[in-house]
């Protein structure tokens, strides 16, 4: 990979760090903001409580995204960014430009996605 694409690629991994760290804050303070609505009735608790649980899927999801946004960025500096973890390959630049934080190759992730269909 030569330096023009690791630098860009460098890019789009701390801008994608800076949204889920907007977002990862917006949906906490949506959290913590739900504790001083008032009683409302039944209804509007119930939906309210899924929409809270929901944030929480959201955050936990994102988590995972961002500790891979940060594992990317810790390889870049230890020039070992874009090889596949489970085999070694290098990852397709195609690929990393649409999953910068991608980890794996695409067969690796195919594996691990569908483990009957390995041979
Ligand atoms: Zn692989």
């Amino acid at each position: 990979m030569n330096k023009k694409d690791l630098a860009s690629l460098k890019k789009i991994l701390i801008q994608k760090k800076m949204d889920f760290l907007n977002k990862m804050s917006k949906a906490q303070r949506g959290i913590y903001d739900d504790s001083n609505t008032s009683v409302g009735d039944e209804i509007d608790t119930a939906s309210q409580n899924s929409e809270k649980e929901m944030y929480f899927e959201l955050v936990a999801s994102d988590k995972m995204t961002l500790d891979a946004i940060n594992d990317a960025l810790v390889k870049i500096e230890k020039n070992a960014y874009g090889k596949c973890e489970g085999c070694s390959n290098n990852i397709l630049l195609e690929r990393l430009k649409v999953i910068p934080w991608a980890k794996y190759c695409i067969q690796c992730q195919e594996e691990s996605e569908n483990p009957k269909n390995k041979k």
